[in-house]
Protein backbone atom coordinates (compact mmCIF):
# COMPACT_ATOMS: atom_id res chain seq x y z
CA UNK A 1 0.00 0.00 0.00
CA UNK A 2 3.03 2.76 1.00
CA UNK A 3 5.13 1.68 -2.29
CA UNK A 4 1.64 2.47 -4.29
CA UNK A 5 1.10 5.81 -2.86
CA UNK A 6 4.25 7.15 -4.69
CA UNK A 7 3.74 5.93 -7.71
CA UNK A 8 2.54 8.57 -10.38
CA UNK A 9 1.15 5.59 -12.96
CA UNK A 10 -0.91 7.44 -15.45
CA UNK A 11 -0.35 11.22 -14.11
CA UNK A 12 0.37 13.81 -16.33
CA UNK A 13 3.13 15.99 -14.99
CA UNK A 14 4.73 19.23 -16.60
CA UNK A 15 8.20 20.36 -14.61
CA UNK A 16 8.87 24.43 -15.73
CA UNK A 17 12.79 25.14 -16.28
CA UNK A 18 12.85 21.26 -16.46
CA UNK A 19 15.99 21.23 -19.21
CA UNK A 20 18.36 21.69 -16.90
CA UNK A 21 19.12 21.32 -13.52
CA UNK A 22 16.67 20.58 -10.80
CA UNK A 23 14.16 20.35 -13.16
CA UNK A 24 15.63 17.74 -15.61
CA UNK A 25 15.81 15.65 -12.50
CA UNK A 26 12.32 16.23 -11.62
CA UNK A 27 11.06 14.74 -14.75
CA UNK A 28 13.54 12.17 -14.46
CA UNK A 29 12.13 11.26 -11.02
CA UNK A 30 8.63 11.64 -11.89
CA UNK A 31 8.79 9.46 -15.13
CA UNK A 32 10.65 7.01 -13.18
CA UNK A 33 7.74 6.98 -10.85
CA UNK A 34 5.70 6.43 -14.03
CA UNK A 35 4.29 10.02 -14.90
CA UNK A 36 3.88 11.15 -18.24
CA UNK A 37 6.18 14.16 -17.90
CA UNK A 38 6.28 17.40 -20.23
CA UNK A 39 9.45 19.44 -19.97
CA UNK A 40 8.42 23.29 -20.28
CA UNK A 41 11.47 25.41 -20.37
CA UNK A 42 12.68 28.82 -22.35
CA UNK A 43 14.94 27.16 -23.73
CA UNK A 44 14.47 25.57 -27.36
CA UNK A 45 18.17 23.70 -27.41
CA UNK A 46 18.31 23.05 -23.48
CA UNK A 47 14.71 21.15 -24.01
CA UNK A 48 16.27 18.92 -27.11
CA UNK A 49 19.42 17.92 -25.00
CA UNK A 50 17.13 17.33 -22.07
CA UNK A 51 15.27 15.10 -23.65
CA UNK A 52 18.16 13.46 -25.33
CA UNK A 53 19.69 12.87 -21.80
CA UNK A 54 16.17 11.20 -20.54
CA UNK A 55 15.55 9.26 -23.18
CA UNK A 56 18.94 7.57 -23.06
CA UNK A 57 17.55 6.38 -19.34
CA UNK A 58 14.67 4.79 -21.23
CA UNK A 59 12.29 8.20 -20.40
CA UNK A 60 9.86 9.44 -23.17
CA UNK A 61 9.19 12.88 -22.28
CA UNK A 62 7.66 15.80 -24.00
CA UNK A 63 9.51 18.91 -24.77
CA UNK A 64 7.35 22.42 -25.21
CA UNK A 65 8.71 25.95 -25.40
CA UNK A 66 7.25 28.46 -22.82
CA UNK A 67 8.85 31.50 -21.16
CA UNK A 68 7.19 31.14 -17.78
CA UNK A 69 7.31 35.47 -17.72
CA UNK A 70 4.86 34.94 -20.53
CA UNK A 71 1.40 34.83 -19.19
CA UNK A 72 -0.36 34.32 -22.27
CA UNK A 73 1.81 32.06 -23.44
CA UNK A 74 1.63 30.09 -20.14
CA UNK A 75 -2.04 30.47 -20.48
CA UNK A 76 -2.26 29.01 -24.15
CA UNK A 77 -0.11 25.89 -23.18
CA UNK A 78 -2.16 25.09 -20.09
CA UNK A 79 -5.31 25.47 -21.88
CA UNK A 80 -3.95 22.95 -24.86
CA UNK A 81 -2.26 20.57 -22.35
CA UNK A 82 -6.01 20.85 -20.28
CA UNK A 83 -6.30 19.05 -16.54
CA UNK A 84 -2.78 17.61 -15.72
CA UNK A 85 -2.22 15.89 -12.35
CA UNK A 86 1.48 17.49 -11.38
CA UNK A 87 2.63 21.09 -11.88
CA UNK A 88 6.16 21.60 -10.73
CA UNK A 89 6.75 25.32 -10.92
CA UNK A 90 10.95 24.88 -10.82
CA UNK A 91 12.10 27.55 -13.34
CA UNK A 92 14.13 30.38 -11.67
CA UNK A 93 17.17 32.32 -12.06
CA UNK A 94 19.58 34.04 -9.21
CA UNK A 95 21.87 36.22 -11.18
CA UNK A 96 25.29 37.53 -9.64
CA UNK A 97 25.42 39.16 -6.36
CA UNK A 98 24.96 43.04 -6.16
CA UNK A 99 24.45 45.00 -2.48
CA UNK A 100 20.68 46.29 -2.31
CA UNK A 101 21.76 49.84 -2.66
CA UNK A 102 23.26 49.06 -6.17
CA UNK A 103 20.55 46.72 -7.80
CA UNK A 104 18.98 48.09 -10.84
CA UNK A 105 15.38 48.26 -11.38
CA UNK A 106 16.20 45.65 -14.42
CA UNK A 107 17.91 43.63 -11.93
CA UNK A 108 15.12 43.59 -9.43
CA UNK A 109 12.29 43.16 -11.60
CA UNK A 110 14.08 40.44 -14.29
CA UNK A 111 14.37 38.35 -10.83
CA UNK A 112 11.01 38.70 -9.43
CA UNK A 113 8.96 38.15 -13.08
CA UNK A 114 11.21 34.41 -13.29
CA UNK A 115 10.87 33.52 -9.94
CA UNK A 116 7.61 34.71 -8.60
CA UNK A 117 5.46 36.06 -11.25
CA UNK A 118 6.33 33.21 -13.46
CA UNK A 119 5.25 30.51 -10.69
CA UNK A 120 1.88 32.56 -10.05
CA UNK A 121 1.30 32.71 -14.30
CA UNK A 122 2.09 29.18 -14.27
CA UNK A 123 0.07 28.05 -10.81
CA UNK A 124 -2.58 30.35 -11.98
CA UNK A 125 -3.15 29.12 -15.25
CA UNK A 126 -2.34 24.97 -15.19
CA UNK A 127 -4.50 25.39 -11.26
CA UNK A 128 -7.86 26.38 -13.09
CA UNK A 129 -7.85 23.02 -14.87
CA UNK A 130 -7.08 21.35 -11.77
CA UNK A 131 -9.69 23.15 -9.64
CA UNK A 132 -12.54 22.10 -12.62
CA UNK A 133 -11.23 18.57 -12.32
CA UNK A 134 -11.29 18.66 -8.44
CA UNK A 135 -7.41 17.20 -8.48
CA UNK A 136 -3.82 18.18 -8.58
CA UNK A 137 -1.05 18.43 -6.79
CA UNK A 138 1.23 22.12 -7.71
CA UNK A 139 5.04 21.39 -6.16
CA UNK A 140 6.87 24.90 -6.23
CA UNK A 141 10.23 25.19 -6.06
CA UNK A 142 11.23 27.84 -3.22
CA UNK A 143 14.89 28.17 -1.47
CA UNK A 144 16.52 28.56 1.69
CA UNK A 145 17.15 31.60 1.24
CA UNK A 146 12.79 32.47 1.63
CA UNK A 147 13.57 31.74 5.40
CA UNK A 148 17.40 32.85 6.24
CA UNK A 149 19.48 35.42 5.05
CA UNK A 150 22.98 34.00 3.51
CA UNK A 151 25.77 35.57 5.42
CA UNK A 152 27.57 37.88 3.79
CA UNK A 153 25.65 37.42 0.18
CA UNK A 154 24.04 40.40 -0.90
CA UNK A 155 21.08 38.74 -2.49
CA UNK A 156 17.96 41.13 -1.29
CA UNK A 157 16.43 40.51 -4.54
CA UNK A 158 16.39 36.37 -4.64
CA UNK A 159 15.90 35.63 -0.89
CA UNK A 160 12.75 38.23 -1.40
CA UNK A 161 11.22 36.18 -4.11
CA UNK A 162 11.73 33.06 -2.48
CA UNK A 163 10.18 34.11 0.44
CA UNK A 164 7.53 35.19 -1.65
CA UNK A 165 6.96 32.03 -3.42
CA UNK A 166 6.78 29.91 0.00
CA UNK A 167 3.89 32.79 1.05
CA UNK A 168 2.06 31.84 -2.41
CA UNK A 169 2.18 28.55 -1.63
CA UNK A 170 0.65 28.81 1.48
CA UNK A 171 -2.20 31.11 0.41
CA UNK A 172 -2.80 29.19 -2.62
CA UNK A 173 -2.89 26.01 -0.31
CA UNK A 174 -5.03 27.17 1.42
CA UNK A 175 -7.78 28.76 -1.22
CA UNK A 176 -7.32 25.18 -2.99
CA UNK A 177 -7.91 22.62 -0.33
CA UNK A 178 -11.52 22.66 -0.15
CA UNK A 179 -11.39 21.59 -4.34
CA UNK A 180 -9.06 19.03 -4.00
CA UNK A 181 -5.61 20.75 -5.22
CA UNK A 182 -2.70 20.54 -3.02
CA UNK A 183 0.17 23.05 -3.24
CA UNK A 184 3.66 22.46 -1.38
CA UNK A 185 7.00 23.76 -1.93
CA UNK A 186 10.85 22.90 -1.49
CA UNK A 187 13.13 24.82 -0.20
CA UNK A 188 16.79 23.61 -1.16
CA UNK A 189 20.37 24.87 0.25
CA UNK A 190 22.90 24.94 -2.60
CA UNK A 191 22.66 22.69 -4.90
CA UNK A 192 25.48 21.75 -7.63
CA UNK A 193 23.71 23.26 -10.76
CA UNK A 194 24.72 26.26 -13.45
CA UNK A 195 22.84 28.48 -11.50
CA UNK A 196 25.52 28.57 -9.05
CA UNK A 197 28.54 29.04 -11.32
CA UNK A 198 29.20 32.62 -10.66
CA UNK A 199 30.90 30.81 -7.86
CA UNK A 200 34.20 30.32 -8.08
CA UNK A 201 34.89 26.18 -6.89
CA UNK A 202 38.26 27.38 -5.52
CA UNK A 203 37.01 30.62 -4.05
CA UNK A 204 35.97 31.92 -0.38
CA UNK A 205 32.13 31.74 -1.23
CA UNK A 206 32.19 28.65 -2.12
CA UNK A 207 34.03 27.71 0.90
CA UNK A 208 31.71 29.46 3.29
CA UNK A 209 28.87 27.48 1.80
CA UNK A 210 30.86 24.19 3.22
CA UNK A 211 31.76 24.99 6.12
CA UNK A 212 28.43 26.54 6.92
CA UNK A 213 26.51 23.29 5.98
CA UNK A 214 26.67 20.53 8.90
CA UNK A 215 26.76 18.12 5.95
CA UNK A 216 29.66 19.93 4.71
CA UNK A 217 28.12 19.62 0.85
CA UNK A 218 26.36 21.00 -1.59
CA UNK A 219 22.92 18.97 -2.22
CA UNK A 220 22.73 17.57 -5.40
CA UNK A 221 19.23 18.07 -8.09
CA UNK A 222 18.51 14.24 -7.83
CA UNK A 223 18.06 14.97 -4.04
CA UNK A 224 15.35 17.80 -4.34
CA UNK A 225 13.88 15.84 -7.20
CA UNK A 226 12.72 12.94 -4.77
CA UNK A 227 11.38 15.38 -2.31
CA UNK A 228 9.13 17.03 -5.43
CA UNK A 229 7.92 13.32 -6.64
CA UNK A 230 6.72 12.63 -3.01
CA UNK A 231 5.14 16.29 -2.79
CA UNK A 232 3.53 14.86 -6.08
CA UNK A 233 2.47 11.72 -5.12
CA UNK A 234 -0.41 10.88 -2.99
CA UNK A 235 2.05 9.70 -0.15
CA UNK A 236 1.93 13.04 0.62
CA UNK A 237 -1.96 13.68 0.38
CA UNK A 238 -1.96 14.80 3.97
CA UNK A 239 0.48 17.78 3.09
CA UNK A 240 -0.82 21.12 1.24
CA UNK A 241 1.06 24.69 2.28
CA UNK A 242 4.27 22.80 3.44
CA UNK A 243 7.27 24.42 3.14
CA UNK A 244 10.19 21.22 2.73
CA UNK A 245 13.77 22.72 3.75
CA UNK A 246 16.08 20.84 2.32
CA UNK A 247 19.48 22.61 3.63
CA UNK A 248 21.64 19.62 4.96
CA UNK A 249 21.21 21.02 8.30
CA UNK A 250 22.63 24.84 6.94
CA UNK A 251 19.68 26.51 9.17
CA UNK A 252 20.37 24.60 12.43
CA UNK A 253 23.84 27.01 12.91
P1 LIG B 1 19.48 26.04 -13.64
O1 LIG B 1 19.96 27.38 -14.06
O2 LIG B 1 20.43 24.91 -13.60
O3 LIG B 1 18.23 25.61 -14.55
C1 LIG B 1 17.14 26.46 -14.67
C2 LIG B 1 16.32 26.07 -15.87
O4 LIG B 1 15.20 26.97 -15.92
C3 LIG B 1 17.07 26.22 -17.20
O5 LIG B 1 16.78 25.13 -18.05
C4 LIG B 1 16.52 27.54 -17.76
O6 LIG B 1 16.53 27.59 -19.19
C5 LIG B 1 15.10 27.52 -17.22
N1 LIG B 1 14.51 28.85 -17.12
C6 LIG B 1 15.08 29.96 -16.60
N2 LIG B 1 14.25 31.00 -16.74
C7 LIG B 1 13.13 30.53 -17.35
C8 LIG B 1 11.92 31.12 -17.76
N3 LIG B 1 11.70 32.43 -17.63
N4 LIG B 1 10.97 30.33 -18.33
C9 LIG B 1 11.19 29.02 -18.51
N5 LIG B 1 12.34 28.41 -18.17
C10 LIG B 1 13.30 29.15 -17.59
O7 LIG B 1 18.82 26.28 -12.21
P2 LIG B 1 18.61 25.27 -10.99
O8 LIG B 1 19.76 25.40 -10.06
O9 LIG B 1 18.24 23.92 -11.50
O10 LIG B 1 17.38 25.98 -10.27
C11 LIG B 1 16.05 25.51 -10.42
C12 LIG B 1 15.20 26.13 -9.33
O11 LIG B 1 15.74 25.78 -8.06
C13 LIG B 1 15.15 27.66 -9.36
O12 LIG B 1 13.85 28.09 -9.02
C14 LIG B 1 16.13 28.06 -8.27
O13 LIG B 1 15.87 29.32 -7.73
C15 LIG B 1 15.89 26.94 -7.27
N6 LIG B 1 16.98 26.73 -6.33
C16 LIG B 1 18.22 26.48 -6.77
C17 LIG B 1 19.24 26.32 -5.86
C18 LIG B 1 20.65 26.06 -6.28
O14 LIG B 1 21.54 26.21 -5.43
N7 LIG B 1 20.92 25.66 -7.52
C19 LIG B 1 18.98 26.39 -4.48
C20 LIG B 1 17.68 26.64 -4.06
C21 LIG B 1 16.68 26.81 -5.01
Amino acid sequence: MYLERLKLTGRRALVTGGAAGIGLACAEALAEMGAHVTIADRDETAIAAGQAALSSKGYAVDGIGMDVTDSARVTTVADQLGAIDILVNNAGIARSETPAEDVADEHWLNVLDVNLNGTFWCARAFGRHMLAAGKGAIVNVGSMSGFIVNRPQPQSYYNASKAAVHQLTKSLAAEWAPRGVRVNAVAPTYINTVLNSFADREGEMYKRWIDGTPQGRLGEPEEVASIVAFLASDAASLMTGSIVLADGGYSCW
